[in-house]
């Protein structure tokens, strides 16, 4: 399938210079969403991995139905003020600025692997957080699942030599 016919292009979303990739026209095609989810649910099952971790709010949208159908679980990753047991966070470096990501202290067991799913990589920042509060917990992230790809943010320098699965490029 050409999983680029279901991403929208909004040049100067949110802001100037920004072409922002919506993935909600693979949400509203039962056939798109199963074969990102499949696909997802492939790479899930060769990485071996037993847990299913996705970002806010995006990640939710394929990280759910790719752990339910692995017969894995799934735990989210917020913004800081969002979970309403003991959490940790991370905190990482934006363009201008920082922020902050949070998952709850009992997501992860020790030893547990894990792989991360989520609409898009763009500098990776989201990704390292992701995996540097996985690790903190004493898991392992063996894999990384992104519907879109920008290739010129070297998101993948980030991710070092965890397996990457990209369904869609951009540079
Ligand atoms: P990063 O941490 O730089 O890899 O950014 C990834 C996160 O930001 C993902 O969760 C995306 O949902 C969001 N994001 C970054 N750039 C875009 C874009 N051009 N279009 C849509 N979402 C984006």
């Amino acid at each position: 399938m050409d999983i680029k016919k279901y991403i929208a292009s909004i040049p100067g979303f949110p802001k100037e210079g920004i072409i922002f990739r919506d993935i909600t026209p693979i949400l509203q095609d039962p056939e798109a969403l199963r074969y990102v989810t499949q696909t997802f649910v492939d790479f899930v099952k060769e990485t071996q991995a037993d847990f299913v971790i996705g970002p806010e709010a995006r990640g939710f949208l394929f990280g759910v139905p790719v752990a339910l159908e692995c017969n894995l679980g799934f735990a989210p990753i917020r913004k800081p003020g969002k979970l309403p047991r003991e959490a940790i966070s991370v905190k990482y470096g934006l363009e201008y600025g920082e922020d902050e990501l949070c998952m709850h202290t009992d997501a992860i067991k020790p030893g547990q692997k894990v792989v991360v799913i989520d609409d898009l990589l763009a500098t990776g920042g989201t990704t390292q957080a992701a995996i540097q509060l996985v690790e903190q917990m004493g898991g392992q992230v063996v894999g990384c699942g992104f519907v879109i790809e920008l290739d010129d943010l070297h998101g993948r320098e980030k991710i070092g030599d965890i397996p990457v699965c990209s369904l869609a490029h951009y540079a």
